[in-house]
């Protein structure tokens, strides 16, 4: 051998020995990503990504659940992303996510999303199992106990939605979201009263100014019930025109609202320039956002007070800790969305950064069947107005494939679902 290939082979030994005592772990690779569709025997579209790796049961796991589309974010990920990410390196998540964004070249979609998301959330799993912590201890450590979660209250009147609202008081919740009627609930003209265009529209229609008067009458009457001390909240779900949102907010500052939601469209969210300046209700938005050109304009302009994406609709645990950090530089708190429709998985994710930012406000509440529990176990607990994860390695829950498996996917029933709201004139009313 020659004395140059010698002290080469030797550099190479050393470089090797030297990346092994830093490390300490075995090179990995993604061995194989296996999509998980199931309804969970509760008619939910929630879509699941396992990412096996190299070593043999090391596994991760992610949400890619979209309950709109669930169908097209299977096939996109069965069909593209994973084979492209299968022989990478899970260990180079930022990697991943950045090349993973790039290699469509239209970005921000909601699909888009889910699969980063779901990559993400499934990465940090494994990297958090590998070092043997929970994924909150990976990302720096806990900077509170316990993750407060608000809960929703509704009723068909005034005098339900109190009763309502105190039983969750009594449960120990310290938040409660109030709405009357569901979803538009206090803007509604029953079916065919009023008056109708001929031969048109009959449905429950939405009208703004029935809106404006109706719930803020509900607020005086809770806090003249309930008090001072319970935090409320209330979503809008985006049904107002610009001016109304303005004059809604003015509206609602007698009540000390803990935020407001949805006030506006997301196409007319420049209008939260105008709100700020008249009105000190705290505002709440973020739920339908995808791209950081919606909601960076909004932190750190600090127009809203909360940004309430979906951890699996902007790219996962690395997405929200980077809004997380705007959102400390300007003053602005988290309080990710949940909704009835999403998963375990990605109430763990949201779960796991909510415990180390200082940036947190709240997580919106959401409750599993026991079955769930059983379909995934390490589901969080919800007790007294808190979520509570289980401390394992990693997320901290894992998926029974073979039973998720045996629950599919339920075709989407035809026709309109709940996003769709008319006014009188039988014209959609924007969520
Ligand atoms: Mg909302």
């Amino acid at each position: 051998m020659l004395r140059r290939d010698f002290t080469r082979a030797a550099l190479l030994i050393a470089a090797e020995r030297y990346a092994r005592a830093a490390k300490g772990l075995a090179p990995l690779k993604i061995a194989e990503v296996r999509v998980i569709p199931t309804s969970a025997g509760h008619h939910y579209q929630w879509v699941f990504v396992k990412i096996l790796t190299s070593e043999p049961g090391l596994y991760g796991i992610g949400s890619a659940s979209n309950v709109h589309n669930a169908a097209a974010v299977v096939t996109a990920i069965r069909e593209n992303y994973a084979k492209f990410w299968t022989g990478k390196d899970p260990d180079r998540i930022e990697d991943l996510w950045q090349s993973t964004n790039v290699r469509t070249y239209w970005r921000n979609s909601a699909i888009q999303n889910n699969a980063l998301s779901a990559l993400d959330m499934a990465l940090w799993d494994i990297k958090a199992k590998r070092a043997g912590m929970p994924l909150y201890d990976l990302l720096g450590g806990k900077v509170r106990d316990a993750v407060a979660i608000y809960a929703h209250a509704d009723g068909r009147d005034r005098d339900e939605v109190v009763d309502n609202v105190r039983k969750y008081m009594e449960e120990g919740y310290r938040h409660v979201r109030a709405q009357m009627g569901g979803y538009g609930g206090g803007g509604m003209i029953a079916p065919g009263k009023g008056s109708r265009p001929r031969d048109g529209f009959q449905g429950p229609a939405f009208d703004e100014d029935v809106y404006l008067n109706e719930i803020p009458k509900l607020f005086d009457y809770l806090r003249a019930k309930l008090g001072a001390e319970v935090k409320l909240l209330h979503d809008v779900h985006e049904h107002l025109t610009p001016t109304a949102a303005v004059e809604f907010a003015k509206r609602m500052e007698p009540y000390r609202m803990f935020f407001v939601e949805d006030i506006l469209p997301p196409e007319q969210i420049d209008w939260f320039r105008r709100i700020k300046q008249v009105s000190t209700t705290p505002m709440a938005m973020g739920e339908i956002f995808t791209s950081p050109r919606e909601y960076a304009p909004l932190i750190s302009e600090r127009v809203i007070d909360f940004v309430r994406c979906r951890v699996s609709q902007v790219g996962g645990v690395t997405a929200a800790r980077k809004i997380a950090a705007l959102c400390e530089d300007f003053g602005v708190r988290t309080a990710w969305q949940e909704g009835g429709d999403n998963d375990p998985v990605n109430q763990l994710a949201a779960y796991h950064v909510d415990l180390t930012i200082p940036a947190f406000g709240i997580q919106e509440e959401n409750h599993f069947p026991a079955s769930v529990h059983e379909l995934m176990p390490g589901t969080c607990e919800l007790r007294g107005g808190y979520l509570y994860g289980n401390g394992q390695p990693g997320l901290g829950v894992d998926i029974d494939e073979k039973a998720a498996l045996k629950l599919p996917l339920e075709p989407m029933p035809p026709g309109d679902n709940w996003t769709t709201v008319r006014g009188m004139d039988g014209a959609i009313v924007n969520p």
